[in-house]
């Protein structure tokens, strides 16, 4: 069967400018306004003759810190019900935060492969110091990423592909 393949993590973080890049069309919403994903939104993805299923998750209207962290806890319980594979997607601008390290926690005591991708890496080379503190979710290496620039997709997709 084909996997399938989440991207889950914070509002704003870039899920929706990732998944569209790997899409290789706008499909899904991409807004400064945090939280403007629809559900969830699908897309099959071919890599090294791999056919595979990339979902973005989002949700709408999460106004306040507690809704946010609502949501964010219900699509990673659903990613890691029906996911073979999670992207978690944190962002190195922000650096981390409070709601990435609940999340962080609960997919960490999930048994499903985790791959953590650090967006808004914009720049080639040395990452910025704060991108180290995400080793502190206790996930295991971390693969730097610009959605945006469409730096580092190949080797994000061939950690996701490693586990297929
Ligand atoms: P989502 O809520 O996680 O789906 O995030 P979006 O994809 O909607 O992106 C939120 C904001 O971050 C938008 O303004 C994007 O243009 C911006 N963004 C996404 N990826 C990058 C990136 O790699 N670098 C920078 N600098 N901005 C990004
Ligand atoms: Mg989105």
């Amino acid at each position: 069967a084909k996997p399938v393949v989440a991207v889950v993590g914070r509002p704003n973080v870039g899920k929706s400018t990732f998944f569209n890049y790997v899409a290789g069309k706008r499909i899904s919403i991409v807004e400064d306004t945090p939280g403007v994903t629809r559900d969830r939104i699908y897309t099959d993805v071919e890599w090294r003759s791999k056919l595979f299923t990339l979902i973005d998750t989002g949700g709408i209207e999460p106004y306040t810190e507690d809704k946010i962290m609502q949501q964010m806890k219900r699509q990673a319980e659903l990613a890691i019900e029906t996911a073979d594979v999670i992207i978690f997607m944190v962002d190195a601008k922000d650096g981390m935060t409070a709601s990435d390290k609940e999340v962080g926690s609960m997919l960490r005591k999930a048994n499903k492969p985790i791959i953590l991708a650090v967006n808004k890496v914009d720049r080639v080379g040395e990452p910025p110091p704060e991108v180290y503190e995400f080793y502190n979710l206790g996930l295991g290496d971390m693969i730097t990423i610009s959605s945006v620039h469409g730096l580092g997709m190949g080797d994000l997709l061939d950690a996701v592909y490693e586990h297929f």
